[in-house]
């Protein structure tokens, strides 16, 4: 009798089991198109353009050249997120400092100095 009632029990919670796992089998595969829609999208060309352009946008570093200040005369060339090169900032509340330029920043600072 118990016996009976074991394999019983053993074959509901089968029962359960197998449709529990129906179910996630299920819902996997109803979610699955917008996964590969995800996972498509990733690798298109023009899609990864993006992904690529935010990546190094991030691991740039900023020009923090004070453009008008340190070459008014061309103050509009600066590429503000192209820092290449370290430059000195002379200011006159923290003195000497190693700030980050972009190349026609530091190009026109050099021509300033130069010139003066
Ligand atoms: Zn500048
Ligand atoms: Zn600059």
């Amino acid at each position: 009798m118990s016996k009976n009632k074991d394999t019983e029990l053993a074959d509901k919670l089968a029962e359960v089991g197998r449709r529990v796992g129906q179910a996630i089998t299920d819902a996997m595969e109803r979610i699955r198109p917008a996964i590969d829609a995800v996972a498509e999208a990733a690798n298109r060309p023009e899609v990864r353009a993006v992904i690529d352009r935010a990546e190094k946008l991030v691991a740039r570093r900023p020009c923090l050249c004070f453009c008008p200040r340190a070459h008014p005369a061309d103050h509009d060339i600066c590429e503000p997120f192209d820092a290449v090169v370290t430059g000195q900032l002379s200011s006159e509340l923290l003195g000497d400092l190693d700030v980050p330029l972009c190349a026609p920043c530091a190009a026109a600072r050099a021509a300033r100095k130069f010139a003066s």
